[in-house]
């Protein structure tokens, strides 16, 4: 029970903080943490940069050439074609502005050098040769633009961390690289192979061009565009025991026919999603295109196929709601017609009607050989 407690007398109101006042002071204190992020950054990168030169010379900054075991290195002096520790000196550095997420910060990258004169090229594993933005930075752009974001949107908020401004062509390129990540995603084993895999059609519109051109407000010519449907049928991974879940394999098709989901099942397959690598249960949606596919390729002896409650839960919604626009006296009739056969003599509740449907999968799952 809260207590009323007296106020002390003789106490004055605090004197309010103008919000301008509060707003400069945030400011100030935030450009200090930006300054002191940007010096963290420097100092970890320059740190992992120099302890990579310090392990291929074999020997700390400061510590003679000759303390050095000579160890033949994976560098090969451009001038003599030798890479002994022992002939490679560290030869100073030159500065690289990197854009990471956190800040961009100007950063020494070391140089390496032979006993012969030559420079030896050495390729860092810390940042790679003509580096200027980190792959932390080109993931998020990426992230960001499955989000829908607009590239316009994306350079904002990727400038607002940072304080760098990218090219537009920049974030384009790293967007689009996202394809040939994506196919060499697909083409890999699937390293973990989940217990559960649930299968499910995703609709999206996509705007494909017509081929004519039409003039917009501005009275530019731009391509004209028409929306088509496409359906992404989709493979997730589940984890039952932590309830996470991640994108296997995908197949986009015009419609959630046989041909579609036999495609994604044999990549899958192919992959290496089997019963015998961990595969123990399959859950769909009950679609008459996949229940045909999953006749004709075969994960294992002893799968177990299971519909998805939710489907099953939104098809009795749809049902008993009726079509979009009817009211419920409109919508009776049909729902009756949906859901009535499933009632067993004078039992007046719809609810007989889910253990068909839960009964299914059982008389559909596969005879163990
Ligand atoms: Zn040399």
């Amino acid at each position: 029970m809260s207590r009323r407690v007296a106020r002390r007398r003789g106490q004055r109101k605090l004197q309010r903080v103008g919000r301008a006042e509060r707003r400069a002071a945030q400011a100030e204190v935030e450009a200090a943490l930006q300054a002191e992020i940007s010096g963290v950054v420097q100092r970890v990168v320059e740190q992992a940069l120099a302890d990579e030169v310090t392990a291929l010379v074999g020997r700390g900054r400061y510590e003679r050439r000759r303390v050095a075991t000579p160890a033949r290195t994976a560098a090969v002096c451009s001038g003599c074609q030798l890479g002994w520790t022992t002939r490679l000196w560290r030869a100073g550095s030159y500065g690289r502005t990197l854009l990471t997420i956190p800040a961009a910060v100007r950063v020494r990258v070391p140089r390496v050098g032979c006993i012969c004169g030559s420079t030896v090229r050495v390729e860092l594993t810390t940042i790679a040769p003509y580096e200027r933005s980190w792959g932390d930075i080109q993931t998020w752009a990426r992230e960001l633009s499955g989000l829908c974001v607009s590239l316009a949107d994306i350079r904002e908020i990727v400038a607002r961390e940072n304080g760098r401004t990218l090219a537009r062509s920049t974030l384009n390129g790293w967007v689009h690289q996202v394809a040939d990540l994506a196919e060499a995603l697909r083409r890999a084993p699937v390293t973990r192979v989940p217990p559960v895999v649930m299968l499910d059609g995703v609709w999206l519109t996509q705007l494909e061009p017509t081929g004519e051109e039409r003039t917009d407000a501005l009275g530019r010519r731009r391509a004209a565009k028409r929306r088509r449907k496409i359906v992404l049928l989709v493979a997730y991974g589940v984890d039952p025991v932590s309830g996470e879940h991640w994108v296997l394999d995908w197949h986009r098709a015009t419609a959630e026919d046989e041909p579609g989901w036999r495609s994604l099942l044999e990549r899958l397959l192919q992959r290496g999603v089997r019963t015998d690598t961990g595969l123990t249960l399959l859950v769909h949606d009950g679609s008459s295109g996949l229940d045909a596919a999953l006749e004709t390729v075969h994960f294992g002896p002893g799968l177990l196929r299971q519909r998805c409650l939710f489907h099953v839960l939104r098809n009795i919604r749809d049902a008993a709601r009726g079509g979009p626009g009817m009211d419920r006296a409109a919508s009776a009739p049909r729902c009756q017609r949906d859901l009535g056969h499933h009632r067993s003599g004078r039992d007046p509740a719809p609810a007989p009607a889910l253990p068909r449907h839960l009964a299914r999968p059982r008389a559909r799952r596969r005879r163990r050989p």
